[in-house]
């Protein structure tokens, strides 16, 4: 279904019912930007997968697909997380700096995609998702598995006072994921923030894996807002339970 794609096994593979990537800028992977999109995904020999892609608004609700969806199927609204329990259905994230982040719970087979850019992340996203899975879904923290991919890293991703000051609002242990770049500003590790708020959350560290790529500084790999100074294009990351196993 996507070429040049980077998964990660100790995450999720198909023995665990799971399919899951995290796009790269060479991946086949297509969906429409700025609206919600429902896509027929092909999975060589097997059952087929429909694809789902929504807008993203930065913000921190979570669309919960608990029903079968159909290809051709929109969704109007904005949603920075997507969360579904149907097989079948690949519920992705499209981000160019911002963390793309997986989750899924292997017993209650419940899966999640959030997109985190620093708004989204010290605004919560990732603890509400988890939150919403425990809730609704009767997944546990200590069960969950969490991937966070390739995005804008501590080795270039510069923020000025406003973005600290918002960080340190929401997030007392600010100092552990920044680097004073001079007074007024710092390199923030938008993937270890992520990764602190899921330890937060009772998740448990050998299940949480990180793809440590920046997005920055391999523009060979990735598509990069900052770098490009323009959204050129996007990475597109999912993840499916995969069906009749
Ligand atoms: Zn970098």
């Amino acid at each position: 279904m996507a070429s040049a794609v980077i998964t990660v096994p100790s995450f999720a593979t198909n023995e665990d019912g799971v399919e899951h990537f995290f796009g790269t800028r060479m991946s086949s992977v297509s969906v429409t930007p700025g609206r919600s999109s429902t896509t027929q995904g092909t999975r060589g020999d097997r059952a087929a997968t429909v694809m789902l892609s929504v807008k993203q608004v930065h913000g921190t609700d979570a669309l919960v697909v608990d029903q079968p969806i159909r290809q051709g199927e929109s969704f109007e609204g904005g949603w920075d997380a997507l969360v579904t329990n149907q097989p079948g259905v690949m519920v992705t994230v499209r981000t160019a700096d911002c963390v793309p982040v997986l989750l899924h719970d292997p017993v209650q087979r419940v899966v999640a995609a959030v997109h985190a850019g620093w708004r989204g992340a010290v605004a919560g996203i990732v603890p509400r998702t988890v939150a919403l899975l425990v809730r609704r879904f009767g997944a546990t923290a200590e069960r969950l598995r969490m991937a966070i991919g390739p995005s804008a890293g501590p080795c270039c991703y510069e923020v000025d006072e406003p973005v600290l000051a918002r960080l340190r609002e929401a997030f007392p242990e600010w100092r552990s994921v920044v680097e004073p770049v001079g007074t007024q500003k710092a390199h923030l590790d938008l993937r270890a923030f992520v990764r602190r708020q899921g330890l937060a959350d009772g998740l448990q560290a050998e299940r949480i894996v990180t793809v440590n790529a920046c997005t920055i500084c391999h523009p060979d790999l990735f598509f990069s807002y900052r770098r490009e100074g323009v959204v050129k294009a996007t990475m597109v990351s999912g993840i499916a339970l995969v069906p009749h196993r």
